[in-house]
């Protein structure tokens, strides 16, 4: 199995570097925003919970991603691997999955950490808010989005860091280009 946690800030390309990795290596995506969206979206009980929450910009509370997150990957018992994309986001949910992946007899192979500016991301989400209809890329929630990223998130990086698993790449590069990037670094796992 190969188990690959794509990390970054909101509009660091995590979305489109996890379309071309699934393809290339055959793995699942699972990307809680997506899944939290498609619930939201669908009106289901999880959706009406986390709907306002999602839309102010904040983070769904840690147990409510987690089950969510475990319950993506039972669905999918013989895949070969995942591409884990805006998620772990808190250190309790980093040592969830590596509990969770351990109880499979797994774990989470390597930590690819996407750096790009503030004023690179901010431009980023503005453009895809033209077209992305969510009411979480509007300036004033992307504010808040990057809030919780530097006061929540980054300190994922240093638990990883700990363990070796993490390697930072420059996301600022053209898409091609952090792509060959990421693919020698699983190449290297
Ligand atoms: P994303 O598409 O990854 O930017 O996620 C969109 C929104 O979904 C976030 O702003 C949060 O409200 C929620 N969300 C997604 N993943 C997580 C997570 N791992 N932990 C908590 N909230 C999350």
């Amino acid at each position: 199995m190969l188990n690959l946690v794509l990390f970054g800030p909101p509009g660091a390309g995590k979305g489109t570097q996890s379309e071309n990795l699934i393809k290339k290596y055959q793995l699942i995506h699972v990307s809680t925003g997506d899944i939290f969206r498609a619930h939201v979206s669908n009106e289901t009980e999880l959706g009406l919970m986390v709907s306002k929450l999602m839309a102010e910009g904040e983070l769904v509370p840690d147990a409510i991603t987690i089950s969510m997150l475990e319950e993506e990957v039972d669905k999918n018992p013989d895949a070969k691997g995942f591409v884990f994309d805006g998620f772990p986001r808190t250190v309790p949910q980093a040592r969830e999955l590596d509990l969770f992946l351990e109880r499979k007899g797994s774990k989470v192979d390597g930590v690819i950490a996407l750096d790009v500016d503030q004023t690179e991301l901010t431009k980023r989400i503005a453009e895809r808010h033209k077209t992305s209809g969510r009411p979480d890329d509007d300036a004033h929630k992307l504010q808040k989005r990057i809030s919780e990223y530097f006061e929540k998130t980054i300190h994922v990086l240093p638990y990883y860091e700990e363990q070796g698993k993490l390697t930072k790449v420059n996301g600022m590069n053209p898409i091609e280009t952090v792509y060959t990037d990421l693919c020698a670094v699983i190449d290297s796992f």
